[in-house]
């Protein structure tokens, strides 16, 4: 099949076949039988829940990926699947274009796309730009790696996509793998730092497939980035308009700040840094990502700034939980890299006493031992990580092992004092003691709520 013109594309009739069948996966089947092609989906885990393959009545197979996935006008990946695995190559060979399910979406919508990427922040910088939007009277589509996939949502407003309105989209640098005309009206790159190494063998790699959110735009698009990400700065070609917005320097860029406020483009004062709704530098940066974004899509000044003051955060992403006898909890379960830990550590100036540790996705626990300096009493290791964490370590500062979240909470309570923050930022997945992070994040606060 000829997909070099995203404009006529039409799938009515043919025959495609939906490579996964998890959230993404079936979201692609369901947009591609509502458009009249005949799909296939095929999925690796022999395991996996079969329940609404059933009932949207499409022919699957699980527990592999036989012949019949070559016997199609297109093959659509859902962003699980490697790039480089065997099917993906084995489809390519077979000169059968292969496509992501963002890619598949977005030649079925008209409305402007804005899509959040980076190494973090992604999901709190997507949910603020769109209550920013929300709240500036956009009709906001939030979709994307935050939760409901985007062809769900293209699906939905498939026959009648509404004026004035806008998709904020988060995309993660699995989903770029696979597009051909995917173009953001808005890009927003937050920060490159190293993560998925498992997946990616280079951080070049993993750099390439991110980057490739802005191959597509035009000068008549935007490109928000981080001016203060030295690295981003340097890899960054693209002819789209460019917005940058930093948290740390002033002068010229539609936000600017000082060490009390920030202020707009006419130098007017905006919003002073002790009235932003959420802790830490990094979310600074986040507020003025969006904000930057929020601005080229017009929404006011004024909404802008309420979102700014009142927006409550994202569970798992230092959600603080409660204080006991004066020791604070924060769960950050979403804090899956070392970069995360890092920018948690710096957000508190109390003794902090740190859960870390899970699987270990080859980070270089190293880069920590600064942050932890002076700052954080104690390290209560936890997961396969646990060894490689305290030989890094070398007992500065100490450590104690925990075999479970519920050790990991009771050791890190008794050995606190009134004044501490107990903190959950793992920098590792979650996958050696959980089925994910949400899990992770919800044990942790269900051990702390039982203190
Ligand atoms: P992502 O969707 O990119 O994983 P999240 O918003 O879910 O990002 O946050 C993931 C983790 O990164 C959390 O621990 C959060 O506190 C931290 N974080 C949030 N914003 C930033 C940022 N701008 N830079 C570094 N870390 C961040």
């Amino acid at each position: 099949m000829d997909i070099s013109n995203r404009k006529t594309m039409d799938l009515n009739g043919r025959s495609v076949a939906v490579i996964g069948a998890a959230r993404s996966g079936l979201a692609a089947a369901k947009l591609l039988t509502k458009l009249g092609a005949n799909v296939f989906v095929s999925e690796a885990n022999e395991k996996i829940d079969v329940g609404e393959l059933k009932t949207i009545g499409v022919p699957f197979e699980t527990g592999g990926h036989s012949e019949k996935v070559t016997e199609n006008d297109l093959i659509v990946v859902s962003p699980g699947v490697p790039q480089d695995s065997e099917v993906v190559n084995r489809a390519k060979t077979s000169g059968i274009p292969v496509v992501s399910e963002i890619e598949l979406a977005s030649w079925f919508t008209a409305t402007p796309i804005t899509a959040v990427t980076g190494s973090n922040g992604k999901t709190t910088t997507t949910s603020i730009l769109a209550e920013m939007c929300r709240q500036g009277g956009l009709t906001t589509f939030e979709s994307g790696n935050i939760g409901t996939p985007f062809a769900k949502v293209v699906l939905e407003n498939l026959d009648s996509e509404p004026r004035n309105a806008v998709h904020v989209l988060e995309v993660s640098s699995f989903q770029m793998e696979q597009i051909h005309h995917f173009k953001p009206d808005v890009a927003v790159i937050l920060n490159l730092s190293p993560d998925h190494l498992d997946r990616y063998g280079s951080m070049n790699d993993y750099v390439e497939a991110k980057m490739r959110v802005v191959e597509n735009m035009t000068g008549e698009d935007h490109v928000v980035y981080n001016l203060d990400d030295q690295f981003l700065c340097e890899i960054l070609k693209t002819d789209a308009e460019p917005a940058p917005f930093s948290a740390g320097s002033s002068g010229g860029l539609r936000f600017c700040l000082n060490e009390t406020k920030i202020y707009d483009e006419s130098r007017e004062p905006f919003i002073y840094l002790n009235e932003i709704s959420l802790p830490g530098t990094h979310n600074v940066a986040n507020f003025l990502a969006a904000a930057t974004a929020a601005e080229i899509l017009n929404v006011s000044k004024d909404a802008i700034k309420q979102v700014m003051k009142t927006f409550s955060g994202v569970p798992h992403r230092l959600e603080k939980l409660k204080t006991l006898d004066g020791v604070t909890f924060y769960n950050d379960s979403k804090a899956t890299n070392i970069e995360s830990v890092k920018v948690a550590l710096q957000s508190f100036t109390a003794p902090v006493v740190l859960i870390l540790g899970g699987r270990d996705k080859g980070a270089d626990f190293d880069e920590l031992i600064p942050y932890l300096a002076g700052g954080v009493k104690l390290v209560i290791t936890l997961g396969e990580a646990a060894e490689r964490i305290e030989k890094t370590l070398s007992n500065n500062p100490p450590f104690l092992r925990a075999h479970s979240m519920a050790s990991a909470v009771s050791l890190a309570y008794q050995n606190s004092k009134a004044g501490d923050v107990i903190l959950l930022s793992p920098g590792c997945t979650s996958f050696d003691m959980f089925n994910n992070f949400e899990q992770r994040g919800n044990t942790f606060r269900e051990e702390v709520m039982r203190l």
